[in-house]
C-alpha cells in the first residue's frame, strides 16, 4: 500500500475547489445560525424542527430512491420511522444504484473513483464527498455526501464548542497553528477525505495540516510527528493512547494544545491518562462513516447526541427498542443531513446506553455512552532487543486493504505466532486469502522493523464474537486484557 500523501505533500491549486469552498462556508454559517437559534428555543420546538426533518428525508427517500421505495412498499407515507423496516450495510450495497437518489451516480463510477488515492478529497460529479469504510461486518461501504450534508457536518463540528472542553484560546486562533491527523491512510476514508476536502478548499488552512500514517513503524511515526510538532492533534483514541505511552517512554516530546478523539470509544482511564501526559483536553467525536457527527463530547466527559440531525436507536438482538440505561446490542441510526443516499434506521452495529439523569454541562441533549472495540496492541521481537508495537488499526487495515478481507480475527499467541480465522466462501477461497494475508502481513510488519519471522496459522474455525459485549474483537492478544483467545 503506498502513501498517497507523505508529509509535505500539497495539491495543485484548482479554483473550483476554492469555489466550492466559499460555497459551502456560505452554507455552513446559516446552518451554524440555525443551530444556535434552535438552542436557545424550547424543547418543544427543536422537537418540531426534528420531526420536519424526519418527514423530509422519508418522503424523499420514498419517492427517489428506488430500494426505499421497495424495501417499505408494505407501509405507507403516514407510517412513523420508527415502524420502518430497519436495513443493514450488505442490503443497501448490494442495490446501490437504487440507494442512491441522484440517477447519475453509479456504482462502477464510484468505484474506479475510490480506487484511486490521488483523487481522495476531489469532489465527485462536481458535487459530492466520497467515502469509503471496511468496518467489522460484510462488504465494504461507500457513502456518498451532498453538499447540504457537508455544511451540516461542519456547522455541527463547529456549534460543539460551545459545551465542549475548554481549549487553550491559541489553538484556534494567534499563535503559530500545525495540525496533525494521525490516521489510516491509503484509502478513501471518512476523517481523511474530510481533511483532504479542507485543505483543498481552504489553501491557508492546508499549509499548517500535515496528515500521519499508522501504517507507518512506530519510530518513524514519533519522529515524523516530533519534527512538526502539531499544536493538535486528531486521532483515535488507541493512536492517543500509544502515542502518551511513548511520549512518557520519552520516546516523544510533543507539547499539543488540543486532542481530538474519534472513530472508536474513549474510555475514562485513557482520556486521564492521555491529558495527564500530554497536559491539555481531549475533545471526543462519535461519529461514523454511515452519519459523520453523532454525538460530540462535552466538558462533564459526556457524549451528547445532536439530535436535531441524528435519530438514534439503541436495541436488542431483536431490533427491540430499549430503555436508557441499558446497553444495546445494536444501534439504528438515521442520518436526517444527507438526501442524496438516505440512512434510514441503519444497523451500525454499536452497544450504545442512553443515560438516564441529566449532564452537569448544562447542555440539555441526551448523553450516551459507547462500548469500546478493545482491540489489543500487538507486541513483536524488535532488531535493538526490545519490542515493536503495532497498532490494531494498523493492522486492521493492512489485512481489509492489501489482503481484502473483511470479516477475520487475528490472535497473537506468542511474540512470533499468529493465528487468523476467516469468515469467507469455500477452502479454495479461504486458503487464497490467507495467503494474500501472509504476504501482506509479512511486508508490513517487516516494515515496523519486527525481527523474526512471524508465523501465521490459518485456523479451521470462523470469527468468534466476544461472549460478554456479542462483538467481534478483530485483533486480540493472549498476553493483553485477559481475552480468552481461545472463545
Ligand atoms: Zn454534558
Amino acid at each position: 500500500m503506498t502513501d498517497p500523501f507523505p508529509p509535505g505533500t500539497f495539491f495543485a491549486p484548482d479554483p473550483l475547489d476554492w469555489w466550492r469552498g466559499g460555497c459551502e462556508w456560505v452554507r455552513c454559517s446559516a446552518r451554524l445560525q440555525e443551530l444556535w437559534a434552535e438552542r436557545l428555543g424550547s424543547a418543544e420546538s427543536r422537537r418540531d424542527k426534528r420531526d420536519a426533518r424526519v418527514a423530509s428525508l422519508l418522503a424523499h427517500a420514498r419517492s427517489r430512491s428506488r430500494f426505499f421505495a421497495r424495501h417499505w412498499s408494505g407501509t405507507s407515507p403516514a407510517t412513523p420511522l420508527h415502524a420502518l423496516p430497519p436495513v443493514a450495510r450488505d442490503e443497501l450495497m448490494a442495490h446501490f444504484d437504487d440507494w442512491v437518489t441522484d440517477p447519475g451516480i453509479r456504482l462502477d463510477d464510484v468505484r474506479r473513483f475510490v480506487a484511486d488515492p490521488s483523487r481522495i478529497g476531489e469532489a465527485f460529479l462536481g458535487r459530492y464527498a466520497v467515502w469509503t469504510s471496511s468496518g467489522t461486518t460484510g462488504v465494504p461501504g461507500i457513502y456518498v455526501q451532498d453538499e447540504d450534508a457537508l455544511a451540516t457536518y461542519g456547522a455541527l463540528l463547529g456549534a460543539q464548542a460551545d459545551f465542549a472542553p475548554t481549549i487553550d484560546p491559541r489553538s484556534v486562533m494567534g499563535g503559530p497553528l500545525r495540525l496533525a491527523l494521525v490516521a489510516a491512510t491509503g484509502g478513501h476514508f471518512a476523517g481523511v477525505v474530510w481533511w483532504q476536502r479542507l485543505c483543498r478548499m481552504y489553501p491557508l488552512l492546508g499549509a499548517h495540516a500535515r496528515i500521519f500514517s499508522i501504517l507507518e513503524p512506530l519510530d518513524a511515526l514519533c519522529e515524523a510527528l516530533d519534527e512538526w510538532s502539531p499544536t493538535s492533534i486528531a486521532s483515535y483514541p488507541t493512536v492517543l493512547a500509544q502515542l502518551a505511552a511513548e511520549q512518557r517512554a520519552g520516546r516523544l516530546r510533543l507539547a499539543p494544545r488540543t486532542l481530538l478523539s474519534g472513530g472508536e470509544a474513549l474510555c475514562e482511564t485513557e482520556r486521564s491518562a492521555i491529558e495527564e501526559t500530554f497536559g491539555c483536553s481531549v475533545v471526543e467525536d462519535y461519529g461514523a462513516s454511515e452519519c459523520m457527527n453523532i454525538a460530540h463530547g462535552c466538558r462533564a466527559h459526556r457524549l451528547h447526541l445532536n439530535e436535531s440531525w441524528v435519530v438514534l436507536e439503541p436495541v436488542d438482538e431483536r431490533m427491540k427498542p430499549l430503555p436508557p440505561g441499558e446497553p444495546s446490542f445494536t444501534v439504528l441510526v438515521t442520518n436526517l443531513a444527507n438526501h442524496v443516499q438516505p440512512i434510514v434506521r441503519y444497523d451500525l452495529g454499536d452497544s450504545v446506553t442512553i443515560d438516564a439523569g441529566p449532564c452537569d454541562c448544562g447542555d440539555e441533549r441526551p448523553t450516551l455512552r459507547v462500548s469500546g472495540r478493545a482491540d489489543d496492541v500487538l507486541e513483536f521481537d524488535a532488531h535493538h532487543g526490545e519490542f515493536v508495537r503495532v497498532l490494531p488499526l494498523a493492522i486492521e487495515t493492512v489485512l481489509e486493504e492489501d489482503s481484502g478481507l473483511s470479516r477475520f480475527q487475528l490472535t497473537q499467541t506468542a511474540r512470533d505466532e499468529l493465528r487468523l480465522r476467516i469468515d469467507s466462501g469455500d477452502s479454495h477461497e479461504r486458503r487464497r486469502a490467507f495467503e494474500r494475508a501472509q504476504q501482506a502481513l509479512a511486508r508490513f510488519l517487516a516494515k515496523q522493523g519486527v525481527a523474526n519471522p512471524v508465523r501465521l496459522h490459518l485456523d479451521d474455525e470462523a470469527p468468534q464474537v466476544d461472549r460478554a459485549s456479542g462483538k467481534l474483537r478483530r485483533i486480540r492478544s493472549r498476553t493483553a486484557g485477559g481475552a480468552d483467545p481461545s472463545a
